[in-house]
């Protein structure tokens, strides 16, 4: 059995690079037999949303070529991932199967389902990290509980991280003597159709193991020296987005973290900063790890009193970005047209959604869940319970972001409002925010009419806050 192949399960961990699963096969004397999945079991509810799948797609395509290069082949298959995997190693007389592990409850369900339908098969399971820096289980606090506060998590994180070195690419992979059938891509329909709302993504991104690396280059060539300062402004490119790429494991966070380190900026410095948010990442996979509920329930059980309200009308004029706040829809729209939002927006939505209009966080967690093209079970999740105030280390509940003087505070110019609302442009900068406050000739210069060519508000803010504390109360009253 020494020679039998080692099948290598694809997950989120698109990559060829840093890919510990991989090279530990490669070293192998045997053949490998790369295979992606589409799993038939979702990680709970949340089967793989719209976006994703859009960006899942290409990044399947970019990491066949890779392995193309290597001398192998990525087979696609399509179920129940222990029903597939029993059959391939069936199929291909595999010894050995390796993958990269997951954080979500379902994922570990899935590995113990399948290490022991291999272990039955007499095939050697080998799970390997990767898409962490740390490990869930090794960080703890001086009680041995897991941590529930960022800043001691991190910093209990940095005193451990000594040696980082990303694992290069295999020089080449054995291909076994006759490769086993494998799907078409294109029969899994992962494109939209009818209508194709993926038009904006395109110019954006290039997923793919090398589009990752060059996001990260020009990221780090640049914008990383101003990130301190710039990280805030969604008129600026003054992130990285990585975060699909990240989350899809076309590129590692090993990989993040020492190509960073080598950057002027880093030592306390703006490359610090970015590597704190990479922390955010870590922390959010923790949490889900620790508490499985986190997508789907409150962290502080307390929150499951606020009474929420239902309203459709209101729900949706937030999905299509119609509240007439102009940096909400401005986000919202941005999200719908580029499957990505910047983050200091996300938290505006986020809390209009949830403190404006009362509206659930699990209904905005669930649209970012299918239109985000880095929707994160457990970044979104903890990002969602963030706002809510009902997360870990979260924002105060009664911290209500108000949209006028965070649209002028982060989008001085109003740029990033006439790019997205582009309904808007003809506004001086002095009313973009808050148009409902023109007068009539400056809104007919610009081409406005309030509730034909862009929405009156559809709440007050004012009212909306009282509303929102009064909700809190609630809470606060259930927890005694
Ligand atoms: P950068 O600022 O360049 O940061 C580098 C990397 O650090 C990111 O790529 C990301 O992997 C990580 N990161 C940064 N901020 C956070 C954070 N607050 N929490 C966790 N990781 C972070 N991020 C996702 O990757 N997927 C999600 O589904 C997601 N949903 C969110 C929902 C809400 C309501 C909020 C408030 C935040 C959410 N975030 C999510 C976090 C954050 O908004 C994005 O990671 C960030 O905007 C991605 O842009 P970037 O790559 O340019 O980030």
């Amino acid at each position: 059995m020494a020679d039998a192949p080692t099948i290598v399960w694809f997950r989120q961990d698109l990559r060829v690079s840093d890919h510990p699963a991989l090279t530990a096969a490669s070293k192998r004397d045997g053949a490998v037999v790369p295979v992606y999945i589409l799993c038939d079991e979702p990680e709970g509810d949340w089967s793989i949303g719209g976006a994703s799948r859009w960006w899942l797609h290409h990044s399947l395509v970019a990491l066949s070529r890779k392995l193309e290069g290597l001398g192998s082949r990525l087979i696609l298959r399509r179920g129940a991932a222990v029903d597939v995997l029993q059959a391939l190693a069936k199929e291909t007389g595999a010894a050995r199967l390796h993958w990269t592990r997951g954080y979500a409850a379902d994922a570990g369900k899935i590995d113990t389902a399948v290490k022991e339908a291999m272990d039955a098969a007499d095939v050697t399971c080998k799970r390997f990290a990767g898409r962490l820096l740390f490990e869930p289980e090794e960080i703890k606090t001086g009680g041995g509980t897991p941590y529930k506060v960022f800043t001691p998590f991190w910093r209990a994180c940095r005193g451990e991280i000594s040696d980082v070195t990303p694992l290069g690419t295999p020089d080449e992979l054995t291909a076994p003597k006759d490769w086993p059938e494998s799907d078409a891509l294109d029969d899994w329909g992962l494109l939209p159709h009818s209508p194709d709302w993926s038009d904006g993504f395109a110019p954006l991104w290039t997923p793919g193991e090398e589009g990752a690396q060059q996001k990260l280059k020009s990221f780090l060539d640049g914008p990383v020296s101003s990130y301190d300062t710039d990280r805030d402004r969604p008129d600026k490119e003054g992130t990285s987005r990585l975060s699909p790429h990240l989350h899809f494991g076309e590129i590692s966070p090993r990989q993040v973290w020492v190509a960073t380190q080598h950057t002027n900026a880093a030592d306390g410095g703006d490359g610090d900063k970015f590597l704190a948010e990479i922390g955010w990442r870590e922390f959010s996979h923790h949490l889900l790890f620790h508490w499985p509920t986190l997508p789907d329930e409150p962290f502080r059980p307390e929150f499951s009193a606020f009474p929420w309200a239902e309203n459709k009308k209101a729900l949706r004029a937030w999905q299509r970005g119609q509240t007439g706040y102009p940096i909400v829809d401005a986000g919202m729209r941005q999200l719908w047209q580029t499957g990505w939002m910047h983050n200091r927006v996300r938290m505006i939505v986020a809390s209009f959604l949830i403190k404006h209009l009362l509206i659930h966080w699990r209904e905005g967690e669930a649209w970012f869940w299918d239109t985000l093209v880095d929707a994160d079970l457990a970044s979104n999740a903890a990002g969602w319970q963030w706002v809510a105030g009902s997360g870990a280390d979260a924002s105060p509940y009664f911290r209500i972001f108000n949209p006028i003087s965070q649209g002028q505070k982060f989008d001085p110019n109003g740029d990033y409002v006439r790019e997205f609302v582009p309904e808007l442009a003809g506004l001086p900068k002095s009313v973009i925010h808050e148009p409902w406050t023109a007068d009539g000739a400056t809104l007919a210069q610009a081409g406005v009419t309030l509730g034909e060519t862009y929405p009156k508000p559809i709440v007050d803010h004012g009212e909306a806050r009282k509303r929102a504390l009064a909700g809190y109360d609630v809470v606060k009253e259930a927890h005694g």
